[in-house]
């Protein structure tokens, strides 16, 4: 019977926030926690109310605008999960170790970087090579081309006139 009560009131919407069931006490209208702080997820309101107490957290969010504090909320629960997993550092120890995992991938991609340029440079000079290669080949086919067009001429020279082509030797 009680349960049946309880379920009506939920669905209703009248149950009250997190925050005012922790605290004990009536959940108005307008409270400023119940945006951040539902009935379904009591442990939210209980870790920030433990670490910042729920008039710090009150003040807090009343000097912001509201579109701003559920980001602050956000916030601070990331902040109060942080400490309650390691009291000495808290976030600040979560945002040191992601500092050391970012510099260490950046000196892993630096390396990469390194690397990479150094292949295409090695790419670079062996297509050079080859194609040097290639142009000595080219100049070869000419070379051979010529002597055996000069030798066909010679000849040719020298069939059709042996004095004249004689003469062109001495
Ligand atoms: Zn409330």
């Amino acid at each position: 019977m009680v349960g049946l009560i309880k379920a009506a009131k939920m669905g209703s919407g009248s149950s009250p926030c997190a925050s005012c069931k922790l605290l004990r006490r009536r959940c108005v209208m307008d409270c400023i926690f119940a945006p951040y702080f539902p009935p379904d997820d009591p442990q939210r309101f209980a870790l920030v109310h433990k670490l910042f107490g729920a008039s710090n957290v009150s003040k807090l969010l009343q000097e912001l605008p509201v579109n701003k504090r559920g980001d602050a909320v956000s916030s601070l629960v990331f902040e109060a999960n942080t400490r309650i997993r390691d009291p000495v550092y808290g976030c600040v120890g979560a945002i040191s170790l992601l500092q050391n995992q970012v510099s260490r991938l950046q000196m892993q991609l630096e390396q990469a970087q390194a690397e990479l340029m150094s292949i295409q440079m090695q790419q670079h000079l062996q297509n050079e090579i080859s194609d040097d290669k290639s142009l000595v080949l080219a100049a070869t086919i000419n070379l051979h081309q010529y002597l055996n067009d000069f030798a066909a001429s010679t000849a040719n020279l020298i069939i059709q006139d042996p004095l004249k082509t004689e003469s062109l030797w001495t």
